[in-house]
This record gives structure tokens, sequence and C-alpha cells, in this order.
């Protein structure tokens, strides 16, 4: 039996033990795996990754949904990820329809640049055309007034189009790194980002055997196929951040 002083000295690690157990999530406590942890937490911003995968549930009063701008799930990459605000609320259908949109009329426009904005209420800019080299002052003013004063919601952030799907046979004009003017301090003023670019990547297709392969080699140009895949590039003021097909995307969109 223990003597009444002993069982004094041992209280307090028995309370300590006791609200250890029972404190939900610190707001920085990290634990390997999410996915339980996700479904459970009512009062918590919910973090997915670009595959989908549900990965952390962080306690706060803002109870958003966000995408981890990553497809890795290591712990530490996230955390740098999160910090670096290299994240994105989880984005309506009607950005995807918008998205969608402006590539057309980039196609249709011979790759002139299309630009949305979308607010931080969720709602979502006229689609204003540019340049084919940028997204001129006219074009972000326009789209920002629509915002602003039309749809009464400020700027969360700011996707644009790069480039057009050429005729199959020519070379493509298209580029999705983020350009000067893009990365700007200019263009994040009073925000961190990111920013979303919308492009093509551009598969080179041997057409006699109908395989992939990389441009560089000896290869008669008669024998190549381009197929054009639309891709969304995230971005923030130092340079690109994560590259997706578009079709991944929309089906992580779906998910929800
Ligand atoms: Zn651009």
């Amino acid at each position: 039996m223990l003597r009444p002083i002993a069982c004094l000295s041992i209280l307090p690690m028995l309370l300590s033990l006791l609200s250890y157990s029972c404190v939900p999530l610190k707001e920085n406590a990290w634990a390997n795996h999410f996915d339980s942890l996700y479904k459970e937490k009512k009062d918590s911003t919910l973090y997915t990754n670009l595959t989908g995968k549900k990965i952390y549930a962080l306690k706060d009063s803002n109870h958003r949904k966000m995408i981890v701008l990553t497809t890795s799930l290591k712990d530490t990459i996230i955390r740098e990820s999160i910090l670096a605000n290299e994240v994105l609320d989880y984005p309506s259908w009607i950005v995807i329809d918008s998205m969608e949109l402006s590539l057309k009329k980039a196609e249709k426009a011979k790759g002139k640049e299309q630009f949305f904005i979308v607010g931080k209420k969720r709602r979502i800019s006229l689609i204003c055309e540019g340049t084919r080299e940028e997204i001129d002052r006219a074009a972000s003013e326009r789209a920002k007034y629509d915002l602003n004063n039309m749809k009464r919601d400020s700027t969360a952030y700011h996707i644009h189009t790069h480039g057009y799907r050429e005729s199959s046979d020519s070379l493509p004009y298209f580029t999705f790194t983020p350009s000067s003017t893009d990365t700007s301090s200019q263009n994040f003023k009073e925000r961190i980002g990111p920013d979303v670019i919308l492009s093509y990547r551009v598969d080179t297709i041997d057409i006699d055997t109908g395989n992939r392969f990389k441009l560089g080699g000896e290869k008669d140009p008669k024998n190549i196929r381009y197929t054009y895949v639309p891709v969304i590039v995230f971005y923030a003021q130092k340079g690109p951040i994560a590259t997706q097909d578009l079709s991944d995307f929309k089906k992580l969109i779906k998910k929800e």
C-alpha cells in the first residue's frame, strides 16, 4: 500500500497524463497518418493533397477545406507547404467550368490570354481577355471591377491562360511557367498566393508505333504527332509550386 505522501507525489503526473489524453489535437501537432483525424474533426480546417489523400485536420475556427499543393504525403513537406501558404481553398465546380471556358476562349482567340478572379466568398469575376503576351492592365482592372463592384467580393486568387492548342502538325505556342509579370510583387500585392496558370503539356507520339517518346532524338518530323493535354500550374511569387493535369484536378474536386 502507498503511503499518503507517495500518493500526493504521483498526483501531478496522473493529472498531466489524464489531461494529455483528453485535449484535442494541438494547433501545431503533426501526426503521421491523418485519414482518421480527417473524419473525426468537425471543428477543424481539413487538408488533402493533390492526389486526394486526406492528410491533416488542423483545429481552428475557419473550418475550411484546403488543398495542399503537393502530391507528397511526407510530413515535413506537407508542413512546409502549409506554412508557406502553398494551399488553395477547394474550388467550386463554377471555378472548374470557368477554367474550361477560359481555355476554349483562348483557343478561339489564337492564344490571347484569358483571365478571371476567384473571390474570398467563392464568387467569380467575368473572364477578361488580354493579349497573346500578357494580361494587360485593362483586362485585370475589368475583372477586378466586376468582382468587387458587381459581385461584392474581394480577390482570393487569379487564374489565367497561357497559349493555346495548335493544330497537330505545327509546333506549340505555349509555356506553362509563370512570366516575370505573373510573379511580380505588384501581382501579389496584399496576397501571398498561390495563383493559377492554365496551359498544355505536349505529348510527342511516334505515328508509326503510336508510342509516346521524348523529343531530342533523330526523328523525322513527319513521323511525329503532338497531343496537347490541359494542365493546371500553381505558382507563387517565388515561381511554380506544382503542376497537374487538369483532368486529375477535376477528379480531385469531384471527390468532395
Ligand atoms: Zn502569365
